[in-house]
């Protein structure tokens, strides 16, 4: 096949990395994902394990790996609150050591590398919607500072190695981005409402429901991720990725309510500390460089998404599971 690549994929086997994974070796890419299995699971990539195509390697990528891939795609990194504030000090190290491996990896092998930054970057946000050129309202001392700090820092490291040593960087801010294989306990708050939709119980709303999310399908991100790999060198991001739909937190409970033909009520508790009452990108800048839109509406991808978790409950609480 014309224009096969080696491709390596950090955090592979987790949410979004398992379907990029799938992605590019359906294009006829060869792909090797490294994951430590913090979050990420096999039976994410259950489909691809027997795929010739297809390398899986237990690797924690704080730790120097040498291996010799055209691109790179940097995910490795806890998404969710609930699990990068499990080991603060992990979630920097794996943003900070890991970007810098991976940065030492592109430069000695001369490969294009794409990391996975965040919406995060933003903070609480006081600019509304987020373009890429807003620097942000993150406060560096509060639980979630080893994540959105760990991030900052790994895109200053990414524009640092592309000014000092010319690398070929790719910067996504990915916004809040959901589908299938997203982890059931992750805490979010797409899975935590399906999940607790599907088995009848209290909805838990954090605060009153009125901040707003802007939910990006995992097909739809993915497109973007794999369009921003592949333009020309100058072209370096940081460019917003999600669906610029923005809906309250009350909304996306109420729609999972329904979709689901639940008898859950909603349940309200305390907002956590430092959780955006606001997020909505600009994608004005994907959308002229990547020629990308987001075509998967929430109410659709809100469908797959419940699917998945039915069948995964029902798995998990058969005798046979
Ligand atoms: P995820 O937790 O499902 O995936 C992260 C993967 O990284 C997991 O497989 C985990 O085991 C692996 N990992 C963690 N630490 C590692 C380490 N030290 N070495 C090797 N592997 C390690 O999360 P996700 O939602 O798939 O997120 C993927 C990437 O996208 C992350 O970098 C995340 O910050 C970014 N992102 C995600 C979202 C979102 O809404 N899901 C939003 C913004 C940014
Ligand atoms: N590195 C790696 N694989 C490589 C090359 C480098 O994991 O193929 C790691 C290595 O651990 C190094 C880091 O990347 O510490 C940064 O590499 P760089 O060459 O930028 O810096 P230096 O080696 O001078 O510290
Ligand atoms: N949320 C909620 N109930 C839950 C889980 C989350 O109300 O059970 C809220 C959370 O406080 C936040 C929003 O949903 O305002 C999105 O949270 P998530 O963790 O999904 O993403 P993030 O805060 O990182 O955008």
């Amino acid at each position: 096949m014309l224009d096969q690549k080696r491709i390596l994929v950090t955090g592979g086997a987790g949410f979004i990395g398992s379907h990029l994974c799938k992605r590019l070796v359906d294009a006829g890419h060869d792909v090797l994902c490294v994951d430590n299995f913090y979050t990420g699971r096999r039976q994410n990539l259950y489909e691809l394990l027997s795929n010739p195509r297809f390398e899986l390697a237990r690797h924690d990528v704080c730790f120097s790996l040498y291996v010799e891939v055209d691109e790179i795609y940097n995910l490795a990194c806890p998404a969710s609150p609930i699990h990068y504030q499990f080991d603060p000090v992990q979630t920097t190290k794996t943003s900070v050591h890991g970007a810098i491996n991976m940065l030492g990896l592109a430069k000695r092998i001369k490969a294009k590398i794409l990391q996975a930054s965040t919406s995060e970057v933003y903070g609480d946000p006081i600019v509304h919607p987020q373009t890429e050129e807003y620097w942000g309202n993150v406060n560096p001392i509060g639980p979630r500072s080893c994540y959105d700090e760990g991030k900052r820092c790994a895109e200053t490291l990414f524009f640092d190695y592309r000014r000092q040593h010319n690398l070929g960087i790719k910067v996504a801010r990915i916004f809040n981005t959901y589908g299938p294989r997203m982890h059931p306990h992750d805490g979010r708050g797409v899975s935590n409402f399906i999940v607790q939709a599907l088995q009848n119980q209290n909805i838990t709303i954090y605060g009153d429901g009125s901040q707003t999310r802007s939910f990006c399908y995992v097909d739809d991100l993915v497109e973007g991720l794999i369009r921003l790999m592949g333009t020309p060198d100058h072209v370096t991001g940081p460019i917003n990725l999600g669906n610029p739909n923005e809906f309250t937190i009350k909304q996306l409970a109420t729609s999972v309510i329904e979709l689901t033909n639940s008898s859950s009520q909603i349940e309200y508790k305390p907002l956590p500390t430092d959780d955006p009452k606001q997020r909505q990108p600009d994608i004005q800048k994907a959308v002229e460089l990547l020629d990308w839109n987001p075509t998967v509406q929430l109410r659709e991808g809100l469908k797959q998404t419940i699917t998945y978790f039915d069948r995964l409950l029902r798995d998990e609480h058969s005798p046979a599971a």
